[in-house]
């Protein structure tokens, strides 16, 4: 079974889907360092995200690997080099290109075939995986979400100010929920979970019991 949880930047869904895919023993998929990776590419190879007709061969010949914990984009490990605030901009930038998401949805499905998988992303419930009988819809204040990703990138040394990552977060939104394929959106059969005052161990509770609901009929 395919469980798919979306939601914007700091909703607290990595988290979540990491300690969801532990608790099930199922495997996890995050999709949005997908879109970091390729972003770090094409930036590296010089390629503008809009030039199709060079960006599609260029992937075709990418390897991108993820085991646990780690992203190996043509051998290098690029895990913390795709955290930075630059690439969260050129991610979601690069994710405004219906080629590139036409590419990484088909990877994606490749991946996740025949596999019991937690994937988190902005469209796995709208697009990826239309067909999962578990989805779930993450989100909260724009405020909280900005308190947490300053803690997570201070906590990496990473500089930032909460009015720098809450602009951040607001330009990311604004460019997820508008673009014109796959944007972020709440899937009609998801359920929403609003973390605002919620502890990660509270979402995680409450994705448990869902699931087990899903499972169970
Ligand atoms: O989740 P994360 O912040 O790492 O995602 C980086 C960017 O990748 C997002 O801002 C979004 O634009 C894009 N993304 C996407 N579709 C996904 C996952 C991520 O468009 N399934």
């Amino acid at each position: 079974m395919i469980v798919t949880i979306d939601g914007p930047a700091g909703s607290g869904k990595s988290t979540a889907a990491k300690g969801l895919a532990k608790r099930l023993s199922y495997e996890y998929l995050d999709t949005g360092a997908m879109y970091r990776a390729i972003a770090h590419a094409l930036i590296r190879a010089d390629i503008p995200f809009g030039d199709e007709m060079r960006v599609v061969p260029f992937l075709s010949e990418c390897k991108l690997e993820m085991p646990p914990g780690r992203v190996i984009l043509n051998g290098d490990d690029i895990t913390e080099i795709i955290r930075s605030p630059a690439m969260s901009d050129a991610s979601s930038r690069v994710a405004a290109q219906g080629h590139v998401r036409a590419i990484l949805v088909g990877w994606q499905r490749q991946i996740a075939a025949g596999r019991q998988m937690v994937c988190e992303g902005r469209d796995q419930g709208s697009v990826v995986f239309v067909e999962s009988p578990c989805k779930f819809y993450l989100t909260a204040s724009v405020e909280v979400r900005a308190k947490r990703r300053l803690a997570e990138l201070l906590a990496k040394h990473i500089p930032a100010t909460l009015d720098s990552v809450m602009q951040d977060i607001e330009i990311r939104d604004h460019r997820d929920k508008t673009r014109a394929v796959g944007p972020l959106v709440q899937p009609d059969d998801a359920m929403v979970i609003v973390t605002d005052n919620l502890t990660p161990e509270n979402v995680l509770d409450r994705l448990e019991e869902e699931v087990k609901k899903c499972v169970c009929g």
